[in-house]
């Protein structure tokens, strides 16, 4: 069983902080882009593979017309075995979802569909501060509109920590995003990337705020109903993300599309971002631009950075107890490891600054 990941490198505008392989003004690429996917698809799915779960992210996949995404579900569908399939998550946009594509994935993926919508915050100021193109109102009629035609999985993307943003803006868009009940909330701190508008004009997030924010976020959505299931991630009961759980698990998946990362039989390897030679090559082996061999020592680190995002942290075997004897005792006395029933996971305390710590890992 593997779990399949299709990157949709397309976005109508560049959002300020943002630095994904996404491209804007490309979009009559689309269709040559859908047919691409396909031959890479192609080249893969001689064993017609077994999916638990798919993900179709980016970019904006919403972007795509009612034709293209009816083509690029049809093209999932014919070329990989569905028939245990758990979960297939949609990333959109409020601007360019519609009515008629939400009708599109629930007739193709019905039970299935995992739609994630990206609001980011509340305030219409700070959206438009964020380079974003739609407002809270949008969002709240493409979020309606979803739950008329039935889709009963949906997450919220937020996010917190940005110029100007107080606490109590911050606590306001918590408590509308919980009032509307979604199934599943991510919070993630604004992160500046390198190259990025913000990053030109010295945007930087207050830490003492933001830090304040995640405290916040981390006891108002829990006592909500919400389990604190991974460091930005918030689910109600039994509806905890299975496929980003598969990222974090350290364990198999298929990556399709321009940038798109697999992970197979020890291997990382990454796909060309560049568009035109996305294009050129898909279905190529030249298509692939890295690739890596983890040895088991390179293995076990990234099992235990990953795992150590999900707060049931991981088992905490004999190897790792040696490997990493040092680090452990160091964070553990400072309080940001804790380990109980042969389990070693992050304190609360540890969360806020869960990078540093991850890091010393690998
Ligand atoms: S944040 Fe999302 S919508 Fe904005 S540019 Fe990046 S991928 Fe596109």
């Amino acid at each position: 069983m593997k779990s399949l990941y299709i990157h949709i490198p397309f976005c109508k505008k560049k959002c300020h902080y943002c630095d994904f392989t996404s491209f804007s003004g490309r979009e009559a690429l689309m269709p040559e882009y859908i047919d691409a996917l396909e031959r890479e698809i192609y080249l893969l799915t001689t064993n017609h593979y077994p999916l638990t779960t798919v993900f179709i992210g980016g970019g904006t996949p919403s972007i795509l017309s009612p034709q293209q995404l009816r083509r690029l579900l049809n093209i999932i569908k014919n070329n990989f075995d569905l028939t245990n399939l758990k979960e297939m998550t949609f990333e959109a946009n409020p601007e360019s979802l519609d009515r008629e594509k939400l009708s599109i994935l629930q007739e193709l993926f019905s039970e299935a569909i995992r739609l994630s919508i990206g609001l980011q915050c509340f305030d219409n100021k700070y959206l438009k501060d964020l380079g974003r193109i739609h407002s809270s109102e949008e969002f709240l009629d493409k979020y309606t509109q979803a739950r008329m035609l039935g889709i009963n999985n949906i997450n919220i993307d937020l996010i917190y920590g940005l110029p100007g943003q107080g606490l109590a803006q911050w606590q306001n868009t918590l408590q509308k995003t919980v009032a509307l009940k979604p199934e599943h909330i991510s919070a993630y701190c604004l992160t500046p990337a390198k190259g990025t508008m913000f990053d030109y004009n010295n945007v930087s997030v207050d830490e003492n705020i933001a830090s304040d924010m995640y405290k916040f976020t981390s006891e108002y959505l829990p006592a909500n109903g919400y389990g604190h299931y991974e460091i930005s991630n918030f689910a109600l009961s039994g509806r905890e993300c299975v496929h980003n759980k598969i990222y974090w698990g350290n364990k198999e998946y298929i990556g399709i599309g321009a940038s798109a990362v697999s992970y197979i039989n020890g291997v990382r390897s990454k796909n060309v971002a560049d568009l035109g030679a996305y294009l050129k090559d898909a279905g190529k082996k030249s298509l692939v631009e890295e690739s890596e061999s983890l040895d088991e020592e390179s293995k076990l680190g990234e099992t235990v950075m990953l795992g150590l995002r999900m707060r049931r942290g991981i088992e905490l075997t004999q190897q790792i107890e040696s490997k990493y004897t040092d680090i452990i005792t160091k964070y553990k006395n400072d309080g940001f490891l804790e380990i109980a029933d042969n389990r070693m996971f992050l304190t609360q305390k540890a969360l806020f600054v869960s990078n540093t710590i991850l890091a010393d890992f690998v």
